[in-house]
């Protein structure tokens, strides 16, 4: 522990953040670093707990507690206070292969369950993480590291998202060959056609794909398993296959002008937007433009969320978000209690930003779509709701029910539906002959092993939609599983 009096002396300094009305001006990255003496200052803050709940890493009542994949928090804490930069990237490479997309987009449920959250707010991990492995880039720390020796050992991984990213990550280094199979023409899952370029810049992922390639990685893109190359060619040409194929089935929106030209699911709309951005700067004009159109999301979550930061940035008049549940508590609730990450109100980037450009938060809570309403030729032109009350009934159960007097007409040409996830997309799988239940790829035995032998699977796919974090866990769990399958004295 560097310095003992540091939680009482200093307070937490967040990671910069360009202003909102100018940042909703560019698709850059919207937060970045502090210096390295304020971080410095942000590690003194670190207690090293007897109990370092920041890097426990478990799911209490469903909910995460201190990191999924146990990064040693304390360690990397102490070092950056003394300066050390190097011996702490080391120490942060010990258990996380991707810090550099977790610095940036992470939640941070270490944060949630720092015990100096309890009455202080927590130390900043995420920003100290993000600034190790940027210093380790910058200062040439980071080379390729090439497996010392081949055992011969041929894997196929399906799906270049963050869990597959990190399966074939460390069963590269232990020395087996690996292929990803990648259905999309740029590699990183959701880190590159998902989650939007002003949290996270594609060439932050393009600089890791090419790590990997250097280290010996083989990515084959534009190839759909199961379409362009079959389940049996796969089994015949490797020795294990890991499906890290993701949740990506959106759930739709099944009502009276649902289908109404404008109304778009949010994964359509954010993919269409990156790809466009990269591919041309928009100017091929693939992509769905809001500018100066009324725009409504509705789903509640973080998809929407980044749905909204979108319309943002290409300029539309209006900009409202719908959600099904009330607006969370401002402090944390009796059941979620620390160390589990707090479930509280929170204004998120693109809440910020709306709130800047409109004067409001786009926010409405408790609100259900009635029905949706096209215009002549078939566009939409508004939305009919009402609002609800969410009741608790003596079982405990939650349900809704509608407030009457409370119908509203939104004016609306363009709606993007995010509602969730049902799960994996089930064809590849059954062509496995791979067993899925509650739309997971299910692991059976050993955990990440399917009913098919030879068959892995890990990230969302198995886990449902989560997080990059929980992927990473996931890709390394599975390799564990892997190499302990293909070889006698398992390395990893
Ligand atoms: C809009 C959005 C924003 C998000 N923001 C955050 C965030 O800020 N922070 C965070 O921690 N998490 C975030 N998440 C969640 C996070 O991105 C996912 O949990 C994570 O990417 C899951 O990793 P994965 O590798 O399991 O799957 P994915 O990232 O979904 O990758 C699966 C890959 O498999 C490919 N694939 C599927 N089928 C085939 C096939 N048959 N052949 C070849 N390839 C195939 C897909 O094209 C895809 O590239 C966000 C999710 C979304 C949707
Ligand atoms: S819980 Fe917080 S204060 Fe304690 S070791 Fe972890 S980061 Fe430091």
């Amino acid at each position: 522990m560097g310095k003992p009096t540091g939680f009482m002396e200093y307070s937490r300094e967040k990671a910069k953040e360009q202003p909102p009305l100018e940042r909703i001006k560019n698709w850059k990255e919207y937060a970045s670093r502090l210096t390295d003496e304020a971080l410095q200052i942000q590690g003194a803050r670190c207690m090293d707990c007897g109990t370092p709940f920041c890097h426990m890493g478990i799911e209490i009542r469903g909910t995460a507690a201190g990191c999924p994949i146990n990064n040693v928090i304390p360690e990397w804490n102490d070092l950056v206070y003394k300066g050390k930069w190097k011996e702490a990237l080391e120490r942060l490479l010990l258990t996380n292969n991707f810090p550099e997309f977790t610095g940036r987009v992470c939640p941070a449920p270490c944060e949630g369950s720092c015990t100096l959250a309890i009455t202080d707010p927590a130390v900043a991990i995420k920003s100290i993480e993000r600034t190790i492995i940027d210093k380790g880039f910058e200062n040439g720390w980071i080379q390729p590291r090439m497996p010392k020796l081949r055992t011969g050992k041929k894997i196929a991984v399906i799906g270049s998202g963050p869990a597959g990213l990190a399966a074939a990550d460390q069963l590269n280094q232990s020395g087996h060959s690996v292929t990803i199979y990648e259905r999309a023409d740029r590699a990183g899952g959701l880190l590159m056609y998902g989650i939007p370029n002003m949290k996270l810049e594609k060439d932050v992922v393009e600089r890791r794909i090419q790590l990997l390639m250097e280290e010996g990685i083989e990515f084959v893109l534009n190839t759909e398993v199961g379409k362009d190359i079959t389940a049996e060619q796969l089994k015949a040409e490797y020795d294990a296959i890991i499906l890290c194929t993701g949740a990506t089935k959106q759930r739709a929106l099944y009502m009276k002008g649902s289908d109404s030209e404008g109304v778009h699911l949010a994964m359509d709309y954010l993919t269409s937007t990156s790809k466009s951005l990269l591919d041309s700067n928009f100017e091929d004009d693939k992509y769905i433009n809001t500018k100066g159109k009324d725009v409504i999301v509705i789903g509640g979550g973080d998809t929407g969320a980044d749905c909204v930061a979108t319309a943002i940035r290409q300029n539309c008049k209006s900009i409202v978000q719908f959600g099904k549940h009330p607006q969370l508590p401002v402090n944390r609730a009796d059941d979620n209690l620390w160390p589990t990450d707090p479930h509280i109100y929170k204004l998120d980037y693109a809440y910020a930003e709306a709130d800047e450009k409109y004067g409001k938060d786009p926010r409405e809570y408790c609100i259900q779509t009635k029905k949706i309403v096209a215009d002549k030729k078939g566009h939409v032109k508004e939305l009919h709701t009402i609002q609800m009350n969410k009741v608790i009934n003596d079982e405990g159960y939650a349900y809704f029910e509608e407030v009457p007097g409370t119908e509203r007409v939104w004016p609306a040409q363009h709606v993007f539906v995010a509602i969730g996830f049902e799960g994996v997309e089930h064809a590849l799988p059954e062509q496995f002959g791979v067993k899925i239940t509650n739309n997971k790829i299910a692991s059976v035995g050993k955990k990440y092993a399917t009913n098919v032998n030879g068959v892995f699977t890990a990230g969302d796919a198995r886990k449902g939609q989560s997080l990059i974090v929980w992927a990473i866990k996931e890709g390394r769990g599975v390799a564990e599983t892997v190499d302990a399958y293909l070889t006698e004295y398992a390395s990893l």
